[in-house]
């Protein structure tokens, strides 16, 4: 797609430190480095965001996960974990709407990551836990 910097990168028309390629994905180093070793995962095919996805295309990308998590471990003994985010609209912190999946290595509880979940169970009650999973797949089912 035009003016998408991913494309470019995936065409060659902007350098890359590329980690790993094949006929579907690309993964290359993340110029922000949030910790050493920050890798994106991307589908070659041009798809915003996991709304886009079908599941071919999905295994396709998905699939590459552990192997890439393993090697990229594998780089440093300091490696103690690893986050694997997907950012998905602007609301969710997308930034690129190229889908892309974000491996960050982590070397200490002080990395500077800021996605930290809230513990929002003291607020729902059982009945609203069930309501949101039916309203769930109910969606599923169609
Ligand atoms: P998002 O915020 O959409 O989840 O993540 C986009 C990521 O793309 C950011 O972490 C940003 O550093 C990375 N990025 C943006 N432009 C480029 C680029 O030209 N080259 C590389 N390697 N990464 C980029
Ligand atoms: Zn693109």
């Amino acid at each position: 797609m035009e003016d998408c910097i991913f494309c470019k990168i995936i065409n060659g028309d902007i350098p890359s430190y590329k980690v790993y390629e094949d006929d579907d994905v690309l993964a290359f180093l993340d110029i922000t480095q949030v910790t050493p070793g920050h890798t994106l995962l991307v589908p070659k095919k041009h798809v915003a965001d996991i709304f886009e996805y079908d599941a071919d295309l999905a295994t396709k990308v998905f699939a590459k996960l552990p192997e890439l998590a393993r090697a990229i471990k594998a780089i440093n003994s300091d490696i103690k974990g690893l986050n694997i985010v997907n950012n998905n609209g602007q609301i969710a912190y997308q930034s690129v709407f190229h889908s892309h999946i974000h491996l960050i290595p982590r070397y200490t509880s002080e990395d500077d990551i800021s996605i930290k979940f809230a513990d929002n169970s003291d607020l729902y009650s059982a009945e609203q836990y069930s309501d949101v999973q039916k309203a769930i797949t109910n969606h599923l089912a169609k």
